[in-house]
């Protein structure tokens, strides 16, 4: 009877893992038509200075607005689009469209928000078929663009050498590094000595229990005196509520970003969005 189970388990595991097969498949070959016909697309996220509470920049997020599943989350095709050597594609796609929506935007409202662009681990590295980091062309070459903030993960920090060239040509170029989802990775803290990193912004995993875990909000006040001293400004990520706002505000972190102040947003929207934010006040100008 044993033998019958473990022989029936292990036809089930095979018929899953055919199926895991078969939908990667599918879902390679839907990506692939995704980059033919324009169905990814570029939503934007304010990032608020928590002082004067301007936006100082905003964070391009991908959507892939997929004709029958609707919209399919990053977190579900980046890191298969690694696996399959697509990323750099989704990269230059996410940067062009998000460099030029930027421009137009600071043009049109007369400011000077940054964007913040996220780099994945082989996206940062570039692969051999493409020759070294092809991106940083793309982000090098246009004549204008609007300040730039390139967010990677600590896991890229662990490779040292050829890390520390890329961020060097970085920073030459006037462009700012942010260490994403700070906290999460397993690599060494002695990496903020050694490369120039001008951002950390804390896992929304810590900000999310501040209101009533000790623990937590301990964490957050020492990684914003750590940072203070290194000269390193600090974003809040996934900020949920006013009780988190006032609490950040009183351990003086520099800035913040979540639903709370703003959703991921489609152009259209984050230009409505602007607009109804610096419009007069009306109500109390006109009484
Ligand atoms: P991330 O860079 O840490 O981006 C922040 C994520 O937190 C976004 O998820 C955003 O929608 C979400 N978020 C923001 N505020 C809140 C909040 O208050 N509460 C909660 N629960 N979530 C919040 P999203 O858009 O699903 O992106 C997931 C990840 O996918 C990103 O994490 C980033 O690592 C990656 N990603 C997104 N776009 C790109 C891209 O163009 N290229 C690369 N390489 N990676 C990308
Ligand atoms: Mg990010
Ligand atoms: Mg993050
Ligand atoms: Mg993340």
């Amino acid at each position: 009877a044993a033998k019958e189970l473990g022989r029936n388990r292990f036809r089930f595991y095979t018929t899953m893992m055919q199926n895991d097969a078969d939908e990667r498949l599918r879902m390679h070959m839907d990506l692939i038509d995704a980059i033919e016909h324009k169905q990814l697309k570029v939503f934007y996220q304010p990032i608020l200075d928590l002082k004067s509470g301007d936006v100082c920049e905003v964070e391009a997020l991908l959507r892939w607005q997929h004709p029958k599943q609707g919209f399919i989350p990053p977190d579900k095709f980046i890191p298969l689009a690694e696996d399959v050597g697509l990323i750099s594609q989704l990269g230059e796609i996410s940067m062009k469209t998000a460099i030029a929506d930027i421009l137009e935007v600071n043009k049109d409202f007369g400011l000077n928000i940054g964007l913040s662009l996220n780099k994945s681990y082989r996206e940062f590295f570039g692969s051999v078929d493409d020759g070294d980091e092809p991106w940083l062309n793309t982000l090098l070459s246009p004549a204008e663009r609007p300040p730039i903030t390139i967010e990677i993960t600590e896991s890229i920090l662990m490779e040292d050498d050829q890390v520390y060239q890329i961020l060097d040509k970085l920073r030459k170029a006037g462009i700012k590094i942010a260490i994403d989802d700070f906290g999460t990775g397993y690599s060494s803290l002695s990496y903020l000595r050694r490369f120039p990193v001008d951002w950390l912004k804390i896992d929304r995993s810590f900000v999310r229990d501040i209101e009533d875990d000790h623990e937590d909000l301990a964490l957050v006040e020492s990684i914003l005196a750590m940072a203070h001293k290194l000269s390193l400004a600090v974003v809040a990520e996934g900020l949920e509520t006013e009780e988190q706002l006032r609490l950040l505000q009183m351990h003086q972190c520099d800035m913040a970003q979540g639903f709370f102040l703003a959703r991921p947003m489609p152009l259209a929207d984050f230009r409505h969005w602007l607009r109804e934010r610096n419009a007069p006040a009306r109500i109390a100008g006109d009484r």
